[in-house]
């Protein structure tokens, strides 16, 4: 793994952004076994580093990641360039815009190297379910690189990027960076714009960044976050510096500790490493409260409606009518969308959708889509009473190790279980941010700190003290 400061320390050397993607190309070639990537950009990544050698020869780089290869998740739209969500219903769809967070990155200076694999549609927590097959755990083979955004977690801890962007609906971005040792990061709801990115459940998604460092998320959040017309969900707050409180260290911070985390279900090698890293914390002066969130146990079941209630109605636009795969076996219009539809998505998406449908339908609407909604209030009315006496929330990223490879497919229940820790905070908008901590049956730990909405500047100044005391 590398970092942006390398990368740039390597063009203040000399070194071209022309060569620099070279070299990120060559590895993902070289790296093809792991399956990370579902397409890899060549020319136009080359194309863009030249122009960005041109604004360093004229004086006019942009700024840090001006030259700098970055890989995208497949569910990001770039104009003319096929976008896939590991779907075979999309397999073929070429975008007609680019998402808001690659324009901002773009205009930043980075170069997109490529769209990274992913779980179908973001739905899933192992990146078993992708059209385009499994992505490979470079750290562990039999066990998963954690999910959706596997691919992106994998670019980065392979050494093809320095950073990637991913998105997270109940997890895909933490889990993924827990299970590989990397840092990602889930902004608030409405930090980022989703304007572009394939819809998977609309109140929950989240784009964000992952790094080899706490820093390069804290860069890349900075690059692609901010107000837009094509989102009326983001905020108007402005921009920040996220990397301006880096060094401020936890003294005098309040860390809070919910009971209800680390108990029972808890990996106990797992727990140790976060446990122990508290204790580090403590010593540097911050205090350890120990805080409840007595509706936590909710927050699976909760969200599980919510989200596949909002991916059936999302996931409705794929008809084979407009875009998408069609089914060549279709003779009446009815056969035209149930055959497009079983034959376009994969088992997972149509189980999602199942249940989707099932919760929103007249019957069930009170019973489930309407209960979940309470709860989901509930849920985040624990984080705003727990953050009245404390500033950030530690909690594990994963309940044990990455799951073995398979288990999607034998035990999905147990997949869906394995949300526990990182569900709640998009319930209920909150930002978060995995960390290595440690190491667990010889693999790493990830250690998930909770902000309050909108504090990602404090929230990453806890991960960067965490991030140096992970010796
Ligand atoms: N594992 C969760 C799900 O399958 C979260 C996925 C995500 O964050 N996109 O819904």
């Amino acid at each position: 793994m590398f970092t942006i400061d390398e990368l740039q320390a390597k063009l203040a050397g000399g070194a071209t952004a022309v060569s620099l993607a070279e070299e990120s190309l060559a590895k993902i070639e070289s790296t093809k076994n792991l399956n990370a990537y579902i397409s890899v950009l060549n020319e136009r990544a080359l194309q863009k580093a030249a122009e960005s050698d041109k604004r360093r020869a004229e004086g006019k780089t942009l700024g840090t990641l001006d030259g700098i290869p970055v890989a995208v998740k497949d569910n990001m739209c770039i104009e003319g360039t096929r976008t896939t969500a590991a779907s075979k219903i999309l397999e073929n769809f070429v975008a007609p815009y680019t998402a808001t967070a690659i324009e901002k990155l773009e205009a930043a200076g980075a170069i997109i190297v490529g769209k990274t694999n992913m779980d179908e549609f973001a739905m899933g927590s192992s990146n078993e379910t992708s059209y385009f097959g499994k992505v490979v755990n470079p750290l562990d083979e039999s066990r998963v690189p954690g999910g959706s955004s596997g691919g992106s977690a994998v670019a980065v801890a392979s050494g093809t990027v320095a950073c990637a962007l991913g998105s997270d609906t109940g997890g895909s971005i933490r889990q993924p960076a827990a299970c590989t040792g990397v840092v990602g990061l889930k902004p608030t709801y409405g930090r980022v714009s989703r304007y572009g990115l394939l819809a998977y459940a609309s109140s929950l998604d989240q784009i964000g960044p992952f790094g080899a460092t706490v820093k390069d998320t804290a860069t890349l959040l900075g690059a692609i976050c901010g107000i837009d017309p094509h989102d009326n969900t983001t905020s108007t707050r402005p921009t920040e510096d996220f990397t301006a409180k880096l060094n401020a260290g936890v003294k005098g911070k309040v860390i809070g500790v919910p009971k209800e985390y680390f108990g029972e279900g808890l990996d106990a090698e797992c727990k140790a490493a976060i446990e122990g890293m508290l204790g580090k914390l403590e010593a540097e002066g911050a205090t350890l409260k120990e805080i409840s969130l007595p509706h936590i146990s909710y927050a699976v079941s909760s969200y599980y409606i919510i989200a596949t209630a909002e991916a059936s109605s999302n996931l409705s636009r794929y008809d084979g009518v407009r875009y998408g795969y069609r089914s060549k076996e279709a003779r009446k219009l009815f056969d035209l969308y149930a055959k497009s539809r079983s034959e376009g998505f994969g088992k997972e998406v149509q189980r999602r959708i199942l249940l989707g449908s099932y919760v929103l339908s007249a019957g069930f609407y009170d019973a489930y889509y309407v209960q979940a909604q309470k709860v989901r209030r509930l849920i985040t009315d624990d984080f705003n009473k727990a953050f009245e006496s404390c500033d950030v929330i530690a909690s594990p990223t994963m309940p044990g190790l990455p799951l073995k490879c398979g288990m999607n497919e034998s035990d999905p229940m147990a997949v869906y279980l394995s949300d526990i820790y990182t569900v709640s905070l998009n319930l209920s908008g909150l930002p978060g941010v995995s960390v290595p901590c440690g190491m667990a049956g010889g693999l790493p730990v990830g250690l998930q700190w909770i902000g309050k909405p909108f504090q990602e500047a404090d929230l990453l100044s806890v991960a960067a003290a965490t991030e140096a005391l992970n010796k």
